[in-house]
């Protein structure tokens, strides 16, 4: 049997998050060839037809072509064992997204060099830093004209409130980028790429000295000496390099490379697994649980439903936490207060998906779930753990929904019900009220389409969806809060969700602020636990 502790050094389980475009794809896709995991560019990139052809989950991912769940790749590299969260980007863009984040132990962040931090980098980054992850930064795109490093950084620091180190430094870009000083080794890896190789071949990087007489001439005066007093400046200034720093998630290594022409992502994959930790301890309600401890631990932190009607079955994808899965193991169900047997794991392999033996902490199985996990559950062996949950991400997107045919309560209460148990939607309403009508909140539309879509194949119920003006919601924290007496502007919605806690919902930060300053000791916050 393989050494337990052996196997869960190996593991290396992190997310990339970008906004999309960026070139998150594409840095994945050249992760798993170093990897061998896959053997041709282009693998992990055809979404519309390699996705379609291997998922039979969802009827509507296959007629849109996308892939609405984020999915898992494992891969080998250099001894590490190292597992991949993809976070969908664009219109799939949901709350799974977020929840994926949980399960990570560090978050690659890919940035567009010309764009610089977009809206949704922005947003995944927070839930990265409410956990205190290690955040490593790529910036992409250095074969093209690209904004000036300095600028790139500042915006980092001042926009996501994080330290950032240069790792490398970019000398020029665009049809200027004539590669990049790597300041541990004081070396220069030049960039080869010339017009007709840019984006089509692997390029040769090949090390330099600083000092290297020849350098002047390979990079001109202009960008030789620009160089010289970047290197200046970098060593003089910024930031110390800390690991401790960066393995609470509060200094972020940064890389500048090229993904696509394969600038930069070797050295950044080595960097990044040297400074970044094997599972670390997780917590639960009473105390930590150790990665290494004899007992299985894990917890769910996605539901995918099946859309096949005669069975309503679904794969929960739990996170291990510690010890080793095995096939066929019999484990507790903490939330279900039961024991049960794990059928049917599975693991996502680049692309495929396949059926497993064995498993450690910091890898992430797919289960087959009869319908009695829900998000956030804890499975073990030995001692019952429980861990912390996972929190409701606020919604961004609101519509009213009833059903067409008032006859169909009952399907309608239920499939409402379900689907929000299962975190695909979050349902609110109106304080007082029933449940004719409810408030549907999602942070991405295509919830929406899926909600609509489920609602009609697997409950039977036609509805109708109106969109509501709010985009901002707050879950009120102060304890005991009268309702009735808070000032709020005539645009602001009091609402209830499934568990009865009381949420704002708001059109603008304007009225948050209103609603801050006009109600002494006001308490809002952005998750919920
Ligand atoms: P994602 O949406 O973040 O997954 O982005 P993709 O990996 O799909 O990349 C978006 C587009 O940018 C694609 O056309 C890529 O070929 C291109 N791209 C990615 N990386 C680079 C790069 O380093 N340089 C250039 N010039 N284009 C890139």
């Amino acid at each position: 049997m393989p050494d337990l502790r052996n196997e869960i050094e190996k593991r290396r389980t992190f997310a990339i998050i970008s906004h999309p475009d960026a070139g998150k794809t594409t840095l994945t896709e050249k992760f798993l060839l170093y990897g061998g995991a896959i053997q041709l560019a282009g693998a992990v990139k055809g979404k519309k037809n390699a996705r379609h052809a291997v998922s039979d989950w969802m009827e509507i991912e296959k007629q849109r072509g996308i892939s609405v769940t984020s999915s898992v790749m494992q891969f080998q590299y250099e001894g590490y064992c190292i597992n991949i969260l993809d976070t969908p980007g664009h219109q799939d863009f949901s709350e799974d997204t977020y929840r994926t984040l949980m399960a990570a132990d560090s978050a690659v962040m890919v940035i567009d060099a010309a764009k610089g931090v977009e809206p949704q980098t922005r947003k995944l980054f927070k839930v990265c830093m409410m956990r205190d992850i290690p955040i490593f930064t790529f910036i992409n795109k250095m074969d093209r004209d690209a904004q000036s490093p300095y600028d790139l950084l500042d915006e980092i620091e001042k926009e996501l409130g994080i330290g950032t180190y240069p790792m490398n430094w970019p000398i020029g870009s665009g049809i200027d980028f004539k590669g990049v000083y790597d300041r541990e080794k004081s070396e220069i890896i030049a960039f080869e790429g010339d017009k007709e190789l840019r984006g089509q071949h692997e390029v040769k990087a090949h090390e330099i000295d600083l000092n290297d007489a020849s350098l002047e001439g390979l990079l001109g005066e202009n960008l030789y000496n620009t160089l010289r007093d970047d290197v200046e400046l970098l060593d003089g200034a910024g930031y110390e390099f800390d690991l401790d720093q960066v393995r609470h998630g509060k200094l972020s290594p940064v890389f500048f490379g090229s993904a696509l022409t394969n600038f930069g992502v070797e050295p950044f994959l080595e960097s990044f697994l040297r400074m970044t930790t094997a599972p670390l301890p997780r917590q639960t309600a009473d105390g930590v649980v150790d990665p290494f401890s004899q007992d299985f631990s894990a917890f769910v932190f996605k539901i995918q439903a099946n859309m096949n009607k005669a069975h309503r079955d679904r794969i929960a994808f739990m996170r291990i936490c510690s010890g080793r899965f095995e096939k066929g193991m019999e484990v507790t169900h903490v939330q279900g207060g039961r024991k049960m047997k794990l059928a049917q794991p599975q693991q996502m392999m680049a692309q495929s998906r396949e059926i497993i033996d064995e498993a450690y902490a910091g890898d992430i199985i797919g289960v087959f779930d009869p319908g009695i996990f829900s998000i956030g559950d804890t499975i073990c062996t030995g001692k019952k753990v429980q861990f912390e949950g996972i929190p409701t991400f606020a919604p961004e997107f609101f519509c009213r929904v009833a059903q067409k045919d008032t006859m169909k309560r009952k399907q309608f209460v239920k499939g409402t019900t379900q689907i929000a148990q299962e975190g695909a939607i979050q349902i609110f309403q109106e304080i007082a009220s029933g449940m004719e009508e409810v408030i549907v909140g999602v942070v991405g539309t295509l919830q929406f389409d899926v909600f609509k879509y489920r609602m009609e194949n697997e409950y039977n119920v036609e509805i109708r969806m109106e969109n509501l003006p709010y985009s901002l919601i707050r879950w009120i924290d102060t304890p005991d809060v009268d309702l009735k007496k808070l000032n709020l502007t005539s645009d602001t919605k009091k609402v209830q969700d499934i568990r009865g806690r009381y949420l704002l919902l708001f059109s603008n930060e304007w009225s948050i602020r209103w609603a801050l300053e006009h109600n002494d000791g006001l308490e809002l916050s952005e998750f919920s636990r």
